[in-house]
């Protein structure tokens, strides 16, 4: 699953690009790709007991090759959202919640965005809050939910000033446009929907 994330978000460098451009400093499809292409090269020599030492060792190479705030931002998602689920092996909807509500916490705890503030925070909060409600339920319908929420969010963020991030020095003018972390967001968990009920 997280190989066709990967190959989802380097397929997607020029729309990230374009969406940057228009409210930041243009790189965040370069950074993106790089992050994940150094995940694809680490899934594909590495494999993990455990979710929650797979979700880490995917963090800290963003973290590490991505750069920038979305390297920090994505990376500390992963690892953050890895927390609880050392002792899991399988990928069902409780794990997608844990995943998406550690992870949530800890770009919050480390960025400051909230909610409204026009940053992936605004894609990722409605997603690990759909994730929370579903938790139970079989993991084919929580994620296709989940990636409708993060998409819903993305969405709703359009039309928001941005309070965070480079977006911010625009003020006013950051309103209609795309926050990039966020399409990002909804990439991320369109690939786990796609890969998971094409499986
Ligand atoms: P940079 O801002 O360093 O150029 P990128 O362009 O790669 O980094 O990433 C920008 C994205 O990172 C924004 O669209 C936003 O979603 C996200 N972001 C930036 N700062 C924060 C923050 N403090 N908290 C959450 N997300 C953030
Ligand atoms: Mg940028």
């Amino acid at each position: 699953m997280l190989l066709h994330v990967a190959g989802q978000m380097i397929a997607s460098t020029d729309e990230l690009t374009h969406a940057d451009q228009a409210t930041g400093d243009g790189d965040h499809g370069i950074a993106m790709a790089r992050g994940f292409e150094a995940v694809r090269d680490l899934l594909g020599s590495h494999s993990y007991q455990d979710l929650g030492s797979l979700l880490k060792a995917v963090g800290m190479t963003l973290v590490s090759q991505a750069g920038g705030a979305s390297g920090a931002v994505f990376g500390t998602l992963f690892v953050g959202g890895s927390r609880n689920l050392a002792d899991k092996s399988t990928f069902d909807a409780g794990s997608l919640a844990s995943f998406l509500g550690d992870g949530l916490q800890a770009v919050q705890e480390r960025g400051k965005a909230r909610p409204g503030d026009k940053t992936m925070v605004d894609a990722l909060e409605p997603a690990a809050q759909c994730a929370k409600e579903m938790a139970a339920d079989p993991l084919e319908e929580a994620i296709v939910a989940v990636a409708a929420a993060a998409c819903r969010g993305e969405e709703a963020a359009r039309a928001l000033v941005a309070h965070v991030g480079k977006a911010k020095t625009l003020g006013d003018r950051s309103r209609n446009h795309p926050d990039p972390g966020a399409i990002s967001v909804t990439i991320i968990l369109q690939a786990m929907a796609e890969f998971v009920v094409n499986a």
